[in-house]
């Protein structure tokens, strides 16, 4: 290994203070930094996107594995740092959430910056040749995107596992970044699994129902008129829908239903509208 972590950022910290609205509290513990590595199980024909390198303690050892590497950082100063400590490092001075990331990219592999964990994901669902990530994210974020307890439920997590397979690994305290932040972290897994039929009927009616979490699935989806469906607007069918379907959905809140429950809900409403549109 050619620098140590700490070094690389007394280095960084040396041209300007950590920013901790860009979520910038950064590796220092060597451990963590292989595990993640090992994680990723990279290979020679990986190509591997970082978002938010930072001083460049995961960008080197990414590197070192052989792998193609790209990664684009939104800070000005430590995009200098990096390309002064990795003149060969391909990296793009961006927003991660604004730039068009290479089509050739098969990985993520990075420590986030926490604040835009949300929309990456939703942004890496989209980009179906990403066949998986090792991320870390924010403990209580790790816990929704796996759905590990019913009060985990959430649009996110629900909608993620339309394509992801979700795995929790090592938990990373504070004092392992500098400067430490306020919360525990996670190592996450990813691994791209195929859709299921009717992915997106499936999503619609997930993060239409949740954007009114405390409502019965009932009333959100009649003031809906079927508009959001990605059907297309069918106002008398719906109506005639809402009330043909069974209480254990419409009476429930979003919360209350698993994985499972959706895919059938979903189901149940194409079989509805092929029946109306037969007639
Ligand atoms: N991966 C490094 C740094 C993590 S800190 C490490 O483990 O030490 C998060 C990094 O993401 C910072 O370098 C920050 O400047 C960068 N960042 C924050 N918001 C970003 C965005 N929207 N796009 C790209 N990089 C971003």
């Amino acid at each position: 290994m050619s620098h140590p972590a700490r070094d690389l950022v007394d280095r960084l910290q040396n041209s300007q203070p950590p920013n901790k609205q860009l979520g910038q509290h950064f590796l220092i513990n060597e451990g963590v930094l292989d595990s993640i590595i090992a994680s990723a199980q990279l290979q020679k024909e990986d190509h591997i996107l970082e978002i938010g390198p930072g001083p460049g303690v995961l960008t080197q050892r990414l590197m070192e594995s052989g792998a193609t590497v790209s990664a684009v950082e939104i800070d000005a100063v430590i995009c200098d740092h990096l390309r002064k400590e990795f003149p060969t490092l391909n990296l793009t001075h961006q927003d991660a959430l604004i730039h068009d990331w290479p089509r050739e990219i098969n990985a993520i592999v990075a420590n986030i910056p926490y604040q835009i964990s949300s929309p990456l994901i939703e942004k890496m669902t989209h980009y179906e040749h990403i066949k998986r990530a090792v991320i870390m994210v924010q403990e209580e974020f790790a816990h929704r995107l796996n759905q590990t307890t019913y009060s985990d439920h959430c649009s996110l997590g629900m909608v993620a596992r339309l394509d992801w397979k979700i795995e929790l690994a090592q938990k990373v305290p504070p004092h392992f970044f500098s400067p430490q932040p306020k919360v525990q972290s996670r190592i996450v897994l990813l691994s791209r699994i195929p859709r299921p039929e009717h992915w997106r009927l499936i999503r619609e009616l997930i993060q239409h129902t949740y954007a009114q979490r405390r409502k019965k699935i009932r009333n959100t989806l009649r003031k809906s008129g079927g508009r959001f469906l990605s059907l297309g607007p069918w106002k008398h069918e719906w109506n005639s829908l809402i009330q043909s379907f069974e209480n254990k959905w419409m009476d429930a809140r979003p919360e209350e239903l698993g994985f499972d429950d959706w895919c059938d809900f979903a189901t149940k409403i194409i079989q509805h509208y092929h029946r109306c549109i037969d007639i």
